[in-house]
């Protein structure tokens, strides 16, 4: 028998979330599913979290149960939006069984659902059907997916983050999802391996550009150094420091539209940080940031005086890119 605790899913908390010119309260889900059949990004570690070897209706019945838990602990009036992660893609059918789509879709139905996939897992088939049983008339788009794009730059996203896809097969897969009626939205990485700070910067204010073309909402998650990575590995020997709270003001500062950004660990070693005298302000100034699109807030916190604020100049005009080689 499988016991109770077994049967939550991983994680779940109440938050908000901004959407268009709304404040929405949101309900964060981290489903344990069968994994993610990639499993290879260097920087990633929820892909450790997994049913082993559980398929078909076995695997269909501890999703259920977790979804059934999840119901029963919140009630569906105190929340709009559902997002939904697993330790992969929501949409894989060898992850999730397509089965349980139906009853997520039944479970949320009138809500607004936010589910991350790679971008080979978007069928506008199953979104449309999806898409249908959730829709309840009170939103214009009630499904989005989340798609993990992390840069649009190819050689960053094959190099630095061995993420298996490329800007064409992520652009492919919007064109596919807002055919189906549903939205995208698109996550970045900022800073992944083997970049200095100064080409991160250049690269996410580039990656903010170009997905906003293919994407209505766009999140940036500044690295964190999770454990039991090939990122971590790097990091323990001095090759890799989470970028600068500088920097992610600093772009964004400069991006053509809203950025949500949570700094998860900001301002400690794992994290993106500065100096550790002034994070915390600017942690929670961001975290404002991107819940009221406050554009000045962003200008003001840039303006703080700090001592480190010379220190991240200096890396940023003088650090030395990592000298890969190209060939073997
Ligand atoms: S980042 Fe996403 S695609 Fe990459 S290994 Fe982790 S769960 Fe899989
Ligand atoms: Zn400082």
């Amino acid at each position: 028998m499988i016991s109770e605790v077994l049967e939550k899913p991983l994680a779940v908390w109440r938050g908000k979330e901004r959407y268009g010119s709304e404040l929405l309260e949101s309900l964060t889900i981290i489903f344990k599913s069968a994994g993610c059949t990639w499993s290879k990004c260097r920087m990633c570690s929820y892909r450790h979290e997994r049913y082993h070897g559980t398929s078909g209706l076995e695997l269909l019945n501890h999703l259920r149960a977790q979804l059934a838990w999840v119901t029963r602990e919140f009630r569906a009036d105190e929340y709009q939006m559902v997002k939904i992660f697993t330790s992969g893609s929501f949409f894989d059918p060898a992850e999730v069984p397509p089965a349980f789509l139906a009853e997520v879709a039944a479970a949320f139905r009138g809500k607004l659902l936010i589910a991350e996939t790679r971008p080979e897992f978007v069928d506008e088939e199953v979104f449309s059907t999806f898409a249908g049983a959730l829709d309840d008339g009170s939103w214009k788009t009630p499904l989005s997916c989340a798609i993990g794009l992390e840069t649009s730059n190819d050689v960053i996203r094959e190099r630095s983050i061995n993420k298996g896809f490329t800007f064409a097969d992520f652009t492919a897969a919007a064109a596919r999802a807002h055919a189906a009626g549903a939205g995208v939205k698109a996550y970045l990485l900022f800073k992944p391996l083997f970049v200095t700070e100064g080409e991160a910067v250049a690269d996410m204010k580039r990656s903010i550009r170009d997905a906003s073309l293919h994407a209505e909402m766009i999140s940036m998650n500044p690295c964190t150094v999770q454990k039991n990575t090939e990122l971590e590995y790097y990091w323990k020997r001095g090759a890799y420091r989470p970028p600068y709270l500088w920097s992610v003001l600093s772009i964004l500062e400069d991006a053509p539209c809203h950025v949500m950004c949570d700094p998860l660990g900001g301002g400690q070693k794992r994290g993106p940080h500065n100096c550790g005298t002034c994070d915390p302000d600017i942690v929670k100034g961001i975290r404002e940031y991107s819940l009221n699109a406050d554009r000045e807030l962003v200008r003001a916190l840039l303006e703080v005086q700090c001592e480190c604020r010379k220190e991240w100049e200096f890396v940023l005009t003088e650090e030395k890119p990592y000298g890969m080689p190209l060939t073997r």
